[in-house]
């Protein structure tokens, strides 16, 4: 499957937030968006005119591409999966996002980002209620269980990763059992409890029209 391989903090200079695609790095004064925080290029430093309806729309579905790192194809086949959805598209839409085996990954603490947890799972180095899974866009679905497979629980960026996490950090839809390096996927997510700061009806306007 294609993924974007250009530079990625110009993504959130772009976006004009952090979009935390770097991992660790993110969290340091290195985080180029604390030190430039105007959009790339030439006039990034000009003032911009207001933005139209249709660039406010884009720019959010993009910014939501760009955190889960999807490809504009897939991205539109999730909305066209959560539009047939009961409920409200756009949170549906979040909620596949979430359920991604890769951000699963990373929101349970296995991996820094979601691009070192979709290299991870490429890898072989994860299972799912036991079978080993190596593709990324696998949906979790309630009640499964991801686990480090037995001879990847050495691995230092699992390890690194892991120390960032705590009880208190987990998030209410996921359970981490640190000791034995496994994590359930308890529910879908409600939208209020998913951390991300972007207006998901602005995707679904854009895409209706
Ligand atoms: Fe974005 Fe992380 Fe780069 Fe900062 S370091 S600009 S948050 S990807």
């Amino acid at each position: 499957m294609a993924r974007y391989i250009g530079p990625v903090c110009k993504l959130c200079r772009r976006e004009g937030q952090k979009l935390f695609l770097k991992g660790a790095r993110c969290y340091t004064a290195k985080c180029a968006f604390e030190r430039r925080s105007y959009p790339p290029g030439q006039h990034g430093t000009s003032r911009r005119p207001k933005m139209s309806e249709y660039g406010l729309q884009l720019r959010e579905k993009q910014k939501v591409r760009r955190i889960y790192g999807v490809l504009e194809k897939q991205f539109h086949n999730y909305y066209q999966r959560a539009s047939r959805q009961k409920g409200v598209t756009g949170e549906n839409l979040l909620r596949l996002l979430e359920s991604r085996l890769d951000n699963v990954i990373y929101r349970l603490g296995f991996a820094p980002s979601r691009k070192a947890a979709r290299q991870l799972v490429l890898h072989r180095h994860f299972t799912v209620n036991g079978r080993v899974v190596n593709v990324p866009s696998y949906l979790v679905k309630p009640g499964d269980v991801v686990a480090v497979r037995e001879k990847s629980r050495r691995l230092n960026i699992i390890h690194e990763a892991m120390r960032r996490v705590t009880d208190e950090t987990m998030l209410p839809w996921l359970r981490l059992d640190k000791a034995k390096m496994e994590g359930e996927f308890l529910d879908y997510p409600n939208r209020e409890d998913i951390p991300i700061d972007v207006q998901e009806n602005l995707i679904v306007e854009l895409y209706s029209k």
